[in-house]
């Protein structure tokens, strides 16, 4: 028997297998959650099938209701989800009070949204309408940064839009999801939503399964092309939202002391573990130095530490495995330029890495080239902005983007040449329910958020009936 386990067909039930989740900030195991077999990820996509016809029948309204209790259950159970969030995830805990208040916000949003049936024409010769229809059964497939936001993000727009769902966290963030499948139990008719984990093993099993017409994944650009790959048999429709390398494009003409500001925190925030963190920041050369040693000072004012403890700003790495990637980043930043602030790992148990700050590095340098995913903010020199675009554009990443300058109209000139999904202004990971987001390049296919995000979930339909003659 575990603590937390598994929703399959509306019922909590424990995994044939169990498995082990470790804090990040101790490095020792804190919940033993249930793990499903092959078996019961068979179950659960069966129990998503059986329960479709009904759930997409069911009027929209109801389907909103559902949505819009999840969003008060969440609010009612904020602390307990925030600090198991954090004794998983790694997060400060005001940060995790964050990521539930945004989940309950999300979700409400979508409650509010409906699917509209429009008239395309309607003359003498015809009457063409068109109509979406759900999918079917859709897998939400989500990574480590984000776990309750991401899990919502699949399981709102897919329940609105008349699916079912069978969610699957990252194998080491799994138990705030099992707490949202409690949640979801107590709201949901059965079948509905299905929660299963796995230790990365079953996610191949839910995308080649032909009874799954949807996937939606959040997570690396690798897994997006064998999740790709495998649907492939059976066409499924996808939303892929990927990695990024965020640039930050810093004009010659900010305030230094607050756009360092602004831009430490959209490089630090989650320990850097944001797929829309800034993760190259190009300053332009007259204000470079002031820039650096901005940054380098915020980097060591830092209080890095347990995300329970009091007055935490930034926590762990939140796995062994990034954690050890991260480091393999710092040493060869460490060859290729300036290390000014941090760059030591702590003399305690956890995966902690100090936020660091690396000058002095270009383009063709690896923590520049490649998504570092982890608190090591690279600064660029640049001295003309038609360089810098070009730079920017060079990534074969294409997910945010931002431009920093006092005259807003010199700073959308240069927004409208990124080739990105969003593109910022003295603003970064500036993201709602209600706009659309979405990945170019090998950040991504499809869009998340916004009537476009939830039209994702839908089947186009069109009904097309002859008049006259
Ligand atoms: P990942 O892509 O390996 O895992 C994400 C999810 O996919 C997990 O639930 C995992 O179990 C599942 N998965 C693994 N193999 C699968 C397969 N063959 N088919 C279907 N699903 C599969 O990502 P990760 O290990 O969590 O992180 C690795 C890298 O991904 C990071 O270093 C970072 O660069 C990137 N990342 C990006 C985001 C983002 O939001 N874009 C989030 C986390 C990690």
């Amino acid at each position: 028997m575990s603590d937390y386990k598994l929703l399959i067909g509306g019922k909590l039930v424990d995994g044939d297998q169990r498995l082990d989740v470790i804090n990040p900030a101790t490095e020792e195991v804190f919940a033993t959650v249930a793990r499903a077999s092959e078996r019961q990820a068979d179950e659960a996509i069966e129990a998503a099938a059986t329960a479709f016809p009904g759930w997409a029948e069911t009027p929209i309204a109801e389907r909103q209701a559902k949505v819009a209790a999840l969003a008060d259950a969440i609010a009612a159970n904020a602390d307990r989800l925030a600090r198991t969030l954090t004794q998983e995830q790694g997060k400060p805990l005001a940060e995790a009070m964050g990521e539930v208040a945004w989940t309950e916000g999300y979700l409400r949003h979508y409650a509010t949204l409906t699917i509209e049936e429009r008239t395309i024409q309607d003359d003498a010769n015809g009457l063409v309408q068109i109509r979406r229809k759900p999918l079917g059964v859709v897998a939400g497939i989500v990574a480590w940064n984000f776990p309750l936001l991401v899990a919502c993000w699949k399981i709102g727009p897919a329940t609105i839009a008349g699916n079912t769902i069978v969610l699957k966290p990252a194998p080491t963030t799994p138990v705030t999801t099992l707490i949202l499948g409690e949640l979801c139990q107590a709201i949901f008719p059965a079948g509905v939503v299905n929660i299963i984990v796995d230790a990365n093993d079953l996610g191949g099993y839910l995308t080649a399964d032909p009874r799954i017409a949807k996937v939606g994944f959040t997570g690396s650009t690798a897994t997006g092309k064998k999740i790709m790959a495998s649907a492939a048999d059976s066409l499924k429709r996808l939303t892929l939202e990927l990695g990024g390398n965020d640039p930050g494009i810093v004009l010659d003409d900010v305030d230094v002391r607050a756009t360092a500001q602004s831009i430490f925190n959209a490089a630090f925030l989650n320990c850097g573990q944001v797929c829309l963190a800034i993760k190259r920041a190009y300053v332009h050369d007259s204000i470079y130095d002031a820039m650096c040693d901005e940054l380098a000072r915020l980097a060591e004012a830092a209080v890095v530490d347990d995300g329970l403890a009091q007055g935490a700003q930034i926590g762990p790495i939140q796995n062994k495995a990034q954690y050890e990637k991260v480091k393999g980043f710092l040493d060869r930043a460490r060859a290729d330029g300036n290390v000014i602030a941090g760059g030591e790992v702590m003399d305690r148990s956890g995966y902690f890495l100090r936020p660091t700050i690396v000058r002095d590095v270009t383009d063709g340098d690896q923590i520049v080239d490649e998504e570092q995913f982890g608190p090591i903010l690279p600064v660029i020199r640049f001295s003309d902005v038609d360089d810098v675009v070009q730079r920017a554009n060079a990534s074969p990443y294409g997910l945010g983007a931002s431009v920093w300058s006092s005259d807003v109209d010199r700073a959308l000139q240069v927004a409208g040449r990124i080739e990105s999904g969003s593109v910022w202004v003295n603003q970064h990971i500036a993201i709602g329910p209600h706009i659309p987001m979405a990945g170019v390049k090998a950040s991504g296919l499809g869009v998340e958020q916004s009537l476009e995000g939830l039209a994702e979930y839908t089947q186009l339909s069109v009904i097309n009936v002859a008049r006259g003659g």
